[in-house]
């Protein structure tokens, strides 16, 4: 029997849902490249997806409380189509006992592998197709990194290019040197070539991506720093624009700070996560830097940088955070005025040594601290967008606005997203804008001609 093709779409469908940081979505971007070169397309829709893929994220509790509740909605489904294959991957497969919990609990999960071995996906989906079992392999250490996996990249105009994988800095709330390995970095040649290689495909602007940007390369055969390594990939040519994060304060040294007022193409942003303004607390963060260094990197990079926006990180609620270390950390943001803040409440997080001190912060005083801390970082963020009234800037165009068809969105070089009415044919190029209205989050403007 001839099966005629016609409006029918016979091709195996994928869908991936990604929860977590950059490093979660560059995974997944790359699971979107082996399934593309299997001959998969993707899909939106659970019930239309012959492969879905969960990748999950261990940094808060939260996000693995909705892991649990995705996984078990997905039961039904699989009864009705048992073809379908659901794998589950990503950091939250790295913590012992978990992948073991989620296979014991969750018998309709074909697959399960962790942040290590995600390049051998192709091999264990073949399995779990033809073998009758539920298919687990964990990688207890990081691997040699994987070079030239297909990605399949969210946006034609910029990319995250990952520089380094894993972390060697032992936070003491944070899970991600235990889930995602020791510290390692990838070849310059092979970065360089990544960039010339989305520079050939159209794409205008790279983010350098790693747990702790500046400790890049130490770890290399060759050495090369991180500042050694913005300064050539400023040199490709067609490239316009360079963001990187994040850079850890004990190791932004004045040679990064040269190289970002230096080169034309690195922006005038910076995200620098301080998660505490009291130094106390950084102690018990192991994070190597006090309040003092960190105004004092502050200050170089504004001397340095005329005009720089400055983000950040902030944890609240820390084990032990009294209402005087919680104040210090309010003056600091005063301080610094930053752009913008992630801010976050404390989550204990199994295995870290955060998790066991003993002077957890009640919920309802973290979360009052939070209110205070939330209110200070917009209001900074609302009189830096007013200060961009009536300014001419340029802007990156990264496609349609959101919210409006006939509107474009893009960012400026510091980073604030602008909505401006425009034609789509703008998009990946450069325009100047000027700004008609400044909102708490971002900005309106309309094209210079
Ligand atoms: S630097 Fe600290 S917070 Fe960042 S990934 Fe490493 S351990 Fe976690």
């Amino acid at each position: 029997m001839k099966i005629e093709k016609g409006n029918i779409d016979l091709s195996k469908k994928y869908l991936i849902e990604t929860w977590g940081c950059q490093m979660n979505e560059e995974d997944s971007e790359k699971l979107a490249g082996m399934l593309r070169s299997m001959g998969y397309e993707s899909t939106m829709f659970r019930n239309k997806a012959d492969v879905i893929i969960f990748n999950t994220c261990a940094v808060r509790e939260n996000a693995e409380l909705k892991v649990y509740g995705n996984i078990g909605a997905l039961k039904a489904l699989k009864r009705e189509n048992p073809d379908m294959i659901l794998a589950v991957c990503g950091c939250m497969m790295q913590q012992k006992g978990m992948p073991e919990e989620i296979l014991r609990k969750y018998k309709h999960v074909d697959i399960v592998f962790g942040t290590h071995n995600a390049h051998k996906f192709p091999e264990y989906l073949e399995r779990a197709r033809t073998e009758n079992a539920q298919i687990c392999e964990i990688y207890e250490k990081e691997t040699e990194i994987v070079e030239g996996i297909p990605i399949v990249r969210d946006s034609s105009v910029k990319a995250f290019v990952t520089i380094t994988y894993g972390c060697d800095n032992f936070c003491t709330f944070c899970v991600v040197p235990y889930v995602r390995g020791r510290e390692r970095s990838r070849k310059p040649q092979d970065i360089l070539s990544e960039v010339r290689d989305l520079v050939s495909k159209g794409y205008k602007e790279v983010t350098l991506l790693g747990q702790n940007v500046n400790s890049y390369g130490y770890n290399l055969q060759e050495k090369v720093t991180f500042s050694e390594l913005l300064r050539m990939v400023n040199e490709v040519e067609g490239l316009e624009r360079i963001r990187f994060m994040s850079p850890h304060p004990k190791d932004l040294k004045e040679d990064v700070i040269e190289a970002v007022r230096d080169c034309e193409k690195v922006v005038e942003q910076i995200h620098l996560p301080v998660q505490s303004g009291s130094t106390a607390l950084l102690k018990r963060m192991n994070r190597n830097y006090t309040r003092e260094n960190y105004l004092d990197i502050v200050k170089k990079i504004k001397e340095a940088i005329p005009g720089v926006a400055l983000t950040t990180d902030i944890i609240i609620g820390f084990p032990g955070e009294t209402e005087e270390d919680f104040m210090e950390t309010l003056k600091l943001v005063e301080e610094v005025k930053y752009d913008s803040a992630y801010t976050f409440i404390y989550s204990r997080r199994k295995y870290t040594p955060a998790d066991r001190m003993k002077e957890q912060v009640p919920e309802d005083v973290k979360h009052e601290r939070f209110n205070r801390l939330v209110e200070a970082v917009n209001k900074n963020s609302i009189e830096i967008n007013k200060s961009y009234q009536d300014q001419v800037v340029e802007i990156l165009v990264e496609g349609k606005s959101k919210n409006n068809d006939e509107y474009l969105q893009g960012r400026t070089r510091t980073g604030k997203t602008v909505n401006f009415p425009g034609d789509e044919v703008l998009v990946g190029k450069l325009v100047q804008v000027k700004i008609t209205k400044a909102r708490s989050f971002s900005l309106m403007g309309e094209l210079v001609q």
